[in-house]
């Protein structure tokens, strides 16, 4: 029933999009960004030497005990603001008791039935318009150690450096019904925890994972499908992949006459499939309890509000006010906002600068070059400070938008000063009516012919004395004042 062949495949995802809707609800683990643990004092660096973070607490010796670190607790509440989300005053700490190799304690210190953050909404921009998508809770957990299978051929080895790191899992509503929403759900998620600096978001080094739960139901039905949950998928792509190959796989089963059976899966990546692992755990299985060496958290009002004083712009705030302050499109405002390091670049270069330009020259040729160059904004080749200039000798009709382009590839070769470039390269635009005059004239007195033609009204020969006065100009003439001018005189 797994296998479905390519011809099958295809034509099941017809009959899906033409007859069946998917459901899809995401349960987000997100490395919360500390320094420290989330009940010891061990580093969290990344990459570091397997087994070198590692305190007594995290690998679980009998007798350590847990003690809650406060920042830790800050960011979550931090994120579940950002997240429009009810912050709870109370929260509980529970075991979830199970065996692994890579779980000394043999239970997860989580939160169960009282988690720190309740119901909140995170907003999508979709290419129609926005959709909101409800979250259904934010808890805080541990992360367990990895297990290593790839080194020994004869045994596993532990790495517990990740062992007690601190995870909020971020659980959404069973809202999403495409792979779109997906990718957009992902990324704004994302986007508002580095706005707030509560997670790195960097999904190649497992900071953010989600395990994706999965049903389908005939379009119009109201009832949700039995859903599927496939663990631990660490790329938008492989979500992706990993829904569509579960939809449609789940849509023959029931084609069939068959019905799902509530299980967990697992996506394999090479052969682009779900797999069962195992039928799908119930909570009772955990046998979750109050962890007996924890208190209960209690926050009080004025820490909550504290925070909320401190929380800086948000992306939905920031798109807002771009489009009412710099009468940005909302597409524009989507595009600069969505990652912090662009909008900062953004205002600083239309701070000093004009805005229509910045966003144009940002968008289009600074993401080019990034792009090209396989760079973040934060290593742009051109400073903020030099875009702007060159922005502003544009602006001021010193250079052309065309001569621009020339510099803007002069200046990535290590961030060089516009003004200096146009200097010494002699490119300042000719705007002076007197010196354009006199290549105007010279270009009307060699082209008799054509004046004549024009005169007696082919006006498109209009263009072709506009290119020979560019041409004779080394591309430098004011175009606006070319034309002015030619228009007098050849009239
Ligand atoms: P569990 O720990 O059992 O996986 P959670 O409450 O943590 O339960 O998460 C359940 C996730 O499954 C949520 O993201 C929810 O939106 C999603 N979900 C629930 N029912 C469905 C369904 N029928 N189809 C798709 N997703 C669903
Ligand atoms: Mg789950």
């Amino acid at each position: 029933m797994d296998k479905l062949s390519k011809e099958n495949k295809e034509y099941l995802i017809k009959r899906n999009t033409n007859e069946y809707e998917v459901v899809i609800g995401l349960e987000v683990h997100a490395q919360v960004l500390s320094e420290s643990k989330l009940f010891s004092t061990s580093p969290t660096k990344f990459g570091s030497e397997p087994n070198t973070q590692v305190s007594l607490v995290d690998v679980a010796f009998p007798g350590m005990l847990p003690v809650i670190n406060e920042f830790c607790i800050k960011q979550a509440i931090k994120t579940g603001i950002g997240l429009n989300a009810k912050i709870n005053k109370k929260s509980i700490f529970d075991r979830k008791n199970y065996f692994y190799a890579d779980l000394p304690q043999g239970y997860q210190i989580s939160q169960y039935k009282n988690p720190i953050v309740g119901e909140g909404t995170v907003t999508l921009d979709l290419p129609n318009g926005e959709k909101k998508i409800g979250i259904e809770r934010l808890h805080l957990e541990q992360d367990a150690g990895k297990s290593i299978h790839d080194i020994d051929p004869n045994n596993t080895l532990v790495d517990l450096n990740r062992s007690g790191v601190a995870l909020m899992e971020i659980v959404s509503k069973p809202d999403l019904r495409s792979l779109d929403e997906v990718n957009s759900y992902i990324k704004k998620l994302r986007s508002i925890m580095r706005y707030l600096g509560t997670c790195d978001g960097n999904m190649q080094e497992g900071s953010l994972r989600a395990d994706v739960n999965v049903s389908v139901r005939k379009k119009g039905s109201k009832e949700l499908g039995t859903r599927c949950e496939i663990k631990n998928v660490n790329s938008i792509k492989f979500m992706q992949m990993a829904i569509d190959y579960e939809a449609n796989r789940q849509v023959d089963v029931i084609e069939e006459g068959g019905s799902i059976d509530q299980e967990t899966r697992l996506f394999d990546t090479k052969k682009n499939e779900t797999r069962s692992m195992r039928s799908k755990e119930d909570a009772h299985d955990y046998r979750y309890f109050p962890d007996p060496d924890l208190l209960p958290l209690e926050l009080d009002e004025n820490f909550i509000n504290d925070i909320k004083k401190n929380i800086p712009e948000l992306p939905d705030e920031k798109k807002k006010r771009f489009i009412e302050k710099f009468k940005l499109s909302p597409y524009e405002a989507n595009i600069l906002v969505s990652d912090i390091d662009t909008s900062k670049f953004f205002e600083e270069v239309s701070k000093n600068s004009d805005v229509k330009l910045a966003t144009n020259w940002i968008t289009g040729e600074l993401f080019a070059l990034l792009n090209e160059k396989n760079l973040e904004i934060t290593e742009s080749p051109i400073s903020s400070k030099n875009l702007s200039k060159l922005i502003n000798l544009i602006k001021k009709g010193i250079i052309s938008g065309k001569i621009a382009k020339t510099i803007f590839e002069l200046m990535s070769d290590g961030d060089k000063d516009p003004e200096k470039i146009v200097e010494q390269k002699g490119l300042k635009q000719q705007s002076d009516p007197k010196e354009l005059e006199k290549i105007i004239d010279k270009i009307i007195s060699e082209n008799p012919k054509n004046v004549e033609l024009y005169k007696s009204g082919k006006d498109k020969l209009f263009g072709f004395f506009v290119g020979q006065v560019m041409k004779s100009s080394g591309g430098k003439a004011n175009p606006q004042l070319v034309n002015e001018i030619l228009k007098k005189k050849l009239n």
